[in-house]
């Protein structure tokens, strides 16, 4: 590694020197002489909170304007205080006091620490695409189909695409073309036909992509016999709502066995991004059940309840995931070096979003009521009352997630979403319920402030 220069040799001896800066005296007077040292702006607290590889960054390119000239020395340290702290573009983070785990408007699953640190570590120069031990070219996101392949070993192999949406609509192009260039259509059942959000509707999307949908079945119920023509079989995870009554489905196994007695393939658009079945959410379909019932490829997306930044996961068959990722329209839907590297990451721990999944109900009464007391007078007044939280993000939306929130006049609901920290609660029955199942512990003192000061 090279030594970086400290400002006084910089200023001292460089080739750059500003006009008139010959003398001993001007040098000595030098503005640039008062730049703060690199080591010095390491030891901040805010540099120590994101590492010393970023901060370094950071701190060099600030370093660089004020040695240009285009800010004082004094400006330095504010300067790199506040690109280490972030708040610098539109989107303001908000603490999430709504229960909702993957709350599609306040941007789907929080990142870990550590995945968030994957990021800023991936936001130079990478090698996403390099080997640095040959120095070849290499594939692309190794890491993060490792990790995907480590996490669910049902899957031979891997891809991570744009988003969902993306995987499916490629599914849907790279796996319906023959060698021979006949097209077979996609079946899909008429209880299928899904609307995820914005207006935007699964099988316009696939259609979209020039690939054509045979509707088989009926709203409420289809059988496996209705899949006994030719074409691959999609099967979409019905995410965001529930038939109830005279329904039927057919298992996973056995559109698999019908659709590979044909040589057709079975896509499996499980939505909620679980690798293995969830405890806490007992029917929500996951990615390992469905290779292990015989799907060659497996959809979900990456900022449900897989915790990572948006993303469209593929596991499935080696040969399958292949001809998805040599076909061209793989080219316009691949994942940049941020997501592979946030998705490696997240893959690695448990991610908040289940860890607030599977927050307990009473855990959650005795944060509520600690809460509740560092409101201290403002807080007499409230109550605490029994809350649901839910999933959310289209994963298992009849199931109520037992807990509990401090129910405040509806009227704090509008300063706590215009406050700083912004804040934002389920607004309910006249009430604005803050519910702390999805509010880091860390965050706590902020909402307590922000809420006692509403309040008063
Ligand atoms: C959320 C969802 C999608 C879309 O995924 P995105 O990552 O939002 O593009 C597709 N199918 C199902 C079943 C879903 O739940």
């Amino acid at each position: 590694m090279s030594t970086e220069p400290t400002t006084a040799d910089h200023a001292g001896g460089s080739a750059d020197k500003p006009s008139g800066a010959s003398s001993a005296g001007s040098v000595r007077k030098d503005p640039r002489r008062r730049i703060p040292r690199t080591d010095a702006l390491l030891a901040l607290p805010e540099a120590q909170a994101i590492g010393p590889i970023v901060a370094k960054r950071i701190i060099t390119s600030v370093q660089q304007r004020a040695r240009s000239g285009e800010i004082s020395p004094d400006e330095v340290e504010p300067a790199v205080r506040s690109l280490l702290t972030g708040h610098r573009g539109s989107l303001r983070p908000v603490i999430n006091a709504t229960g909702v785990v993957v709350h599609t408007n306040l941007g789907r699953a929080p990142l870990s620490a550590d995945a968030a640190r994957a990021l800023t570590e991936a936001a130079g120069y990478t090698d996403v695409e390099f080997d640095l031990a040959t120095g070849q070219r290499a594939r692309r996101g190794a890491g993060a189909v490792a990790a995907l392949k480590d996490a669910c070993p049902a899957a031979e192999d891997a891809l991570v695409v744009n988003n969902g949406a993306a995987a499916l609509m490629l599914a849907a192009k790279a796996l319906t073309g023959a060698s021979d260039g006949t097209v077979s259509p996609i079946l899909l059942s008429r209880g299928e036909f899904i609307e995820i959000g914005a207006g935007f509707r699964l099988a316009e999307l696939i259609e979209s992509a020039g690939v054509r949908i045979e509707a088989v079945g009926s709203t409420n119920r289809t059988h496996a016999a209705d899949y006994d023509r030719p074409g691959a079989i999609l099967q979409v995870h019905r995410s965001n709502f529930t038939v109830e009554g005279f329904t039927s489905a057919p298992e996973p196994r056995e559109l698999a066995e019908l659709a590979h007695a044909r040589g057709d393939v079975l896509i499996v658009d499980v939505g909620s991004g679980l690798l293995r079945p969830e405890p806490a959410l007992p029917h929500e379909p996951d990615m390992a059940s469905a290779l292990k019932a015989g799907a060659d490829i497996v959809i979900a997306s990456g900022d449900k309840l897989l915790g990572g930044p948006q993303a469209g996961i593929v596991l499935g068959r080696a040969e399958a995931v292949a001809r998805m990722a040599r076909h061209p329209t793989a080219r316009a839907v691949r994942a940049d070096k941020l997501t592979l590297a946030g998705i490696e990451s997240a893959l690695q721990h448990t991610p908040p979003a289940l860890d607030y999944l599977r927050r307990d109900a009473d855990a959650l009464l005795g944060r509520t009521r600690a809460f509740k007391k560092k409101l201290g007078a403002a807080g007499a007044d409230c109550e605490i009352v029994p809350h649901d939280g839910r999933a959310g993000g289209g994963a298992g939306p009849e199931v109520p997630l037992p807990g509990w929130a401090l129910a405040l006049p509806e009227a704090a609901a509008e300063p706590l979403r215009t406050g700083e920290p912004a804040a934002v609660g389920q607004v309910r029955d006249g009430r604005c319920l803050i519910d702390l199942r999805c509010v880091p512990e860390s965050d706590e003192p902020a909402l307590a402030a922000a809420v006692e000061r509403v309040l008063s």
